[in-house]
């Protein structure tokens, strides 16, 4: 065991401070990684304030953060895939049973043995398992993802959970060239889901409660932007969509959306508010329309994501800040007052 400097919250109304926590000595197939960049996804949010306490109540202390981005430092002796010196990732999982139906099948995401990189009890040192708001973080290497070369670090780290959250479902519904697909929210899962399902050929939609979003929308690859408090603009829309991925953090209406499909058109959520969606059946039966959800994403499609990411130049457009200022970050995030994820430059843990 060694210690490694993080930020964690104490409790639901704590601040994220400096603190060390114990990172596990790696085992013959474990990874080790110098973190070098972590995005912020709102479900670290969600987390740190416990407003998932009915689904997965946190444990404190709690170290969040699921993309990671850094330069692998030792490898076990079992570990073929890398070597020290390489740039490698992990998302939202650290390990499964790997032998269930699920794992199987290519869904660690969906194993009941699934860990979680953070809050999620850790077999190896006991108590919950830390995330990537740290120096460093070791993983078993099933669970570390390889970089495509040309992509920058930064903006990669958001793939790892923001990118696969929305290709996933993208490439389940059968999101490809000529399908009118809408993106609800324009943030970190929005963005990515924009320039991804304009990547796929999509005729791409993003309704945006946010105004000021307008341009950049188009900028990421919209062709069309709804302003979603505008009921004509809405009402432009109904019936028309193949797809609609919705990552709003929020309660919202969403039969205004489900409405918008034509028959046999689909919703799938990704976004995770923590209340009940009131649905309306006369929404869904009406055109035979189907609602649906999404969690993350095997490990083989995150790294099939990533490759696609790389052919493609894409990651996201990030704010870097130095991990000082998460705390102001997440009042930000609450604001939906970012364009279009933090990445978090951890260098700026070695001053501390
Ligand atoms: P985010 O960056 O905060 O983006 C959420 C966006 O939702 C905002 O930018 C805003 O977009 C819109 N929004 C916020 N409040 C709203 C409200 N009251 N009414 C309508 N729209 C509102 O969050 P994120 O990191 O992308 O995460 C989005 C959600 O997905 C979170 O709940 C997160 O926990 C969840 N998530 C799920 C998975 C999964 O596997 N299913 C994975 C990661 C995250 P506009 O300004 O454009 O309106
Ligand atoms: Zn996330």
């Amino acid at each position: 065991m060694f210690k490694a400097k993080a930020y964690s919250a104490a409790s639901a109304i704590s601040p994220l401070a400096l603190t060390t926590i114990p990172r596990r000595d790696g085992t013959e197939n474990d990874v080790q990684i110098e973190i070098l960049f972590c995005g912020i996804c709102h479900s670290d949010l969600h987390s740190v304030r416990n407003e998932w306490s009915e689904f997965m109540p946190t444990q404190y202390p709690i170290v969040p953060g699921h993309e990671i981005v850094g330069r692998v430092t030792q490898v076990g002796s079992a570990v073929t895939k890398f070597k020290p010196g390489d740039l490698a990732a992990v998302g939202c999982m650290v390990d499964s049973d790997g032998t269930c139906p699920e794992c199987r099948a290519g869904f660690e995401n969906f194993c009941p043995n699934m860990v979680l990189t953070f809050n999620s009890p850790d077999k190896h040192l006991g108590a919950v398992t830390y995330g990537g708001y740290s120096e460093s973080i070791v993983v078993d290497q099933r669970f570390v993802l390889r970089v495509p070369s040309n992509l920058k670090p930064a903006g990669t780290a958001p793939l790892l959970c923001a990118g696969i959250t929305t290709y996933s479902p993208m490439r389940r519904w059968g999101v490809t060239n000529g399908k009118k697909v809408g993106v609800v929210g324009l943030g970190g899962l929005g963005h990515m889901a924009v320039k991804l399902a304009h990547a796929f050929g999509a005729h791409v939609v993003v309704f945006t409660t946010s105004p000021n979003k307008k341009e950049d929308a188009i900028r990421l690859g919209a062709d069309e932007v709804v302003i979603s408090r505008n009921a004509d603009e809405m009402q432009k829309h109904a019936e028309s969509f193949d797809f609609i991925l919705d990552a709003v953090s929020a309660d919202h209406d969403i039969n205004a959306y489900i409405s918008l499909l034509h028959r046999d058109g689909n919703l799938t959520i990704v976004g995770a508010p923590p209340k009940p969606l009131g649905v309306s059946a006369f929404a869904l039966i009406m055109r035979r329309r189907s609602f649906s959800g999404s969690n993350i994403g095997g490990i083989a499609e995150t790294q099939e994501m990533l490759d696609f990411c790389g052919k493609h130049n894409i990651t996201a457009d990030v704010e870097v800040i130095p991990i000082q200022k998460v705390n102001e970050a997440y009042e930000r995030l609450l604001k939906s007052d970012v364009k279009y994820r933090f990445s978090i430059d951890m260098a700026s843990l070695k001053s501390e």
